[in-house]
């Protein structure tokens, strides 16, 4: 599985990809990590980038699409990704869309975790009092100055992202506002929806007919929703009633953001939808034959 979670500083992403990597033995990649990583270590990269972070600014597209190149070759991401924090900007996805078709992979969803920015600053205020209580180093760029710019950053270079993706019919949108453990549990419909389960808490969670659309614990590339459908017709149930949830909850988060992004978030239920119009028209055709015997 092959995965994209957008989001702002503080929406959850870290959370929920942590939670991801268990549930579908993938790696999560994050380019926030993977810099400050460069930054401790004092790579060239790392001294390119440790000032522009330190501002809240975003580091070069051709730095971040270079280090993503090599990430995704190495072997622990052949099972598939959770990319945390990239892309960023729309020359990021292009770059990214690019590299995925040259190694032949393809994405199978992009997560929004929508939240009302008033929280946002609360939320790293927490996470930074959390890692200072375990007696961690508290990240440089988690202060209310830098990340009132991070912020900005967001809206102006990541938030087009979300068009890119719903004009690509990728995205789906949760309410980031919710408990985490809701939060999880979104997503895991989402990716049901798409023709992905978990194979730990996820898979436990789901009934049979979802576990028989992909094996627990199998994490190779993606059957789309239909053929999985075809060949579970009993997910049909299962898999509309996510669809539905998620759906529901793109719209929940539509009433609490602005205008402009209503058409978008209206968009984040269509890979869901298209999986449900596959297993609708599977079950019809299993109807038929029932009734032909
Ligand atoms: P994060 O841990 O994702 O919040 O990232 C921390 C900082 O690393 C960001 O504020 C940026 O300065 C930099 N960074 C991380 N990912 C990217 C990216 N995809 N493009 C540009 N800069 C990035």
């Amino acid at each position: 599985m092959r995965l994209i979670l957008l989001g702002p500083p503080g929406s959850g992403k870290g959370t929920q990809a942590q939670r991801l990597v268990q549930q579908y033995g993938i790696v999560q990649l994050s380019t926030g990590d993977m810099l400050r990583a460069a930054v401790a270590a004092q790579t060239p990269i790392g001294l390119k980038a440790k000032d522009i972070m330190a501002a809240g600014g975003l580091v070069p597209d051709e730095v971040v699409v270079g280090i993503i190149a090599d990430r995704i070759e190495q072997p622990d991401a052949a099972n598939g990704f959770i990319l945390d924090g990239f892309p960023r900007t729309v020359p990021q996805a292009e770059a990214l869309d690019a590299l995925l078709k040259q190694k032949q992979m393809k994405l199978d969803a992009v997560i929004e975790l929508r939240v009302n920015e008033g929280v946002l600053l609360e939320r790293v205020e927490r996470r930074a009092a959390e890692t200072r209580a375990r007696g961690e180093a508290v990240r440089a760029d988690d202060t209310p100055e830098v990340l009132t710019k991070r912020l900005a950053s967001y809206r102006d270079q990541t938030a087009p992202l979300i068009h890119y993706y719903s004009d690509h019919r990728m995205l789906a949108t949760v309410d980031g506002m919710m408990p985490i453990e809701q939060v999880t549990e979104e997503i895991g419909r989402i990716l049901a929806a798409v023709g992905k389960t978990g194979g730990n808490r996820a898979a436990k969670k789901a009934s049979p007919a979802k576990r028989s659309a992909k094996a627990p614990g199998k994490t190779g590339p993606a059957k789309s929703a239909k053929k999985a459908a075809k060949k579970a017709p009993k997910a049909t149930a299962p898999a509309k009633k996510a669809v539905k949830k998620s759906a529901k909850t793109a719209r929940k988060a539509v009433k609490t953001t602005p205008k402009k992004a209503s058409k978008a978030s209206k968009k984040a239920a269509r890979p869901a939808a298209k999986a449900t119009r596959g297993t609708r028209k599977t079950s019809a055709k299993a109807a038929k034959k029932r009734a032909a015997r």
